[in-house]
């Protein structure tokens, strides 16, 4: 049996777990197809009408008064409880700040292997075993992980490596409302007060169209071109590590292995070379646009429509063009 952990914030599931489900339900038709999603928290039994309908064949619904909040000691204890009581093949967890410290937690104390970030997940015909794909040493290659002797076998997946599958409104699945054994002595950490951070601009990888900008966009105030591009096509910025390095973009808009993973219906790469590290992040985007002044630069290989110029003239033309058609 797979099990996946589906993370909710508020009383609202992520998607990782739900892009997670799917994952798993691809993966258990080589295996015994039972795929059992498990959500902590507290009065959440309603979580499981949307978890139904995402392909999971059991729900096991973790409820306590402690996980009102999260801690890390009391979600590691509920989950551990959990795991042990059902003892699946696989555990899959989404690589969010909870899930990294969620996951290397539970495989010490499972006394099993995790491997961090996957991003790919197979079954080995023969052996059954999960073939757990990272990439490694940098990026410069990609290692294939196997966990051949211990149970369960653990990955954490980034949000947005597998697709969010398409929900069946008319699936329905009995949750379990399993009541783990909490103490407040459990808990080393205790919550006061929750302040969310203000963000200024929206989740990257919920937007529908990416304009990103790398070092060759050249400037801070450069990006305030793309900007005004992002806005007239409805969509949101972006960057690469070069970007967010020279301090031109905040970290959360960082897109590639070390950052977020999108796949928007349109991706425009400006200024961007294409480095591995930054392809891992983008290269499932339905449509790739990529304006670079080298024709040789990667980007340009895997770009559905590469234009090579100077970026701002070519950006200024679009942002024209299109202000003129909607007016
Ligand atoms: P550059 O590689 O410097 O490319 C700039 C491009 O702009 C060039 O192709 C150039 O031709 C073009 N250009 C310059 N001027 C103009 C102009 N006027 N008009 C048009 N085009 C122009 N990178 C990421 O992006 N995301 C990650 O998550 C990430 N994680 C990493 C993790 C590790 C472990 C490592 C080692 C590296 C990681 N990197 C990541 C860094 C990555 O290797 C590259 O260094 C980085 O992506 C380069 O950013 P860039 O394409 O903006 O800059």
């Amino acid at each position: 049996m797979i099990m996946v952990y589906c993370e909710q914030r508020n009383g609202e599931l992520l998607n990782v777990g739900l892009e997670l489900i799917g994952k798993a339900v691809e993966l258990s038709k080589d295996l015994d197809g039972e795929v059992t999603a498990v959500v902590c928290g507290n009065k959440i039994t309603q979580l499981s009408d949307k978890i139904s309908q995402y392909g999971a064949t059991r729900i096991i619904i973790v409820e306590h008064p402690l996980l009102e909040k999260y801690t890390v000691d009391a979600y590691t204890e509920a989950l551990y409880q959990v795991i042990t009581s059902e003892n699946p093949d696989i555990l899959l967890l989404g690589a969010t700040l909870t899930g990294r410290e969620l996951g290397p937690r539970l495989a010490a104390r499972l006394r099993t292997g995790l491997t961090a970030d996957c991003t790919n997940l197979e079954i080995d015909p023969e052996s059954k075993l999960l073939l757990m794909t990272r990439p490694a040493f940098g990026g410069n290659l990609m290692a294939t992980i196997i966990c051949p002797e211990r149970r369960p076998q653990m990955a954490t997946i980034r949000p947005g490596v597998f697709p969010l599958p398409k929900p069946d409104t008319q699936r329905e699945v009995e949750a379990y409302v399993f009541t783990p054994k909490l103490s407040e002595e459990d808990i080393k950490v205790k919550v006061q007060q929750i302040i969310a951070k203000v963000r200024k601009h929206k989740d990257i990888t919920a937007e529908k169209i990416i304009v990103a900008g790398g070092r060759g966009v050249g400037s801070k105030e450069n990006f305030e071109l793309l900007e005004e591009l992002a806005e007239l096509l409805g969509g949101g910025i972006a960057g690469s590590r070069a970007a967010v390095d020279e301090g031109w973009l905040p970290k959360d808009l960082q897109v590639g292995q070390t950052g977020k993973v999108v796949r928007p219906k349109l991706y425009i790469a400006i200024g961007i070379s294409g480095a591995i590290q930054h392809l891992a992040g983008m290269q499932e985007s339905e449509y790739i646009i990529a304006i670079n002044k080298d024709p040789e630069a990667p980007i340009m290989k895997i770009a559905d429509l590469a234009i090579v110029g100077d970026w701002k003239p070519i950006v200024r033309r679009l942002i024209q063009q299109l202000k003129q058609t909607m007016n």
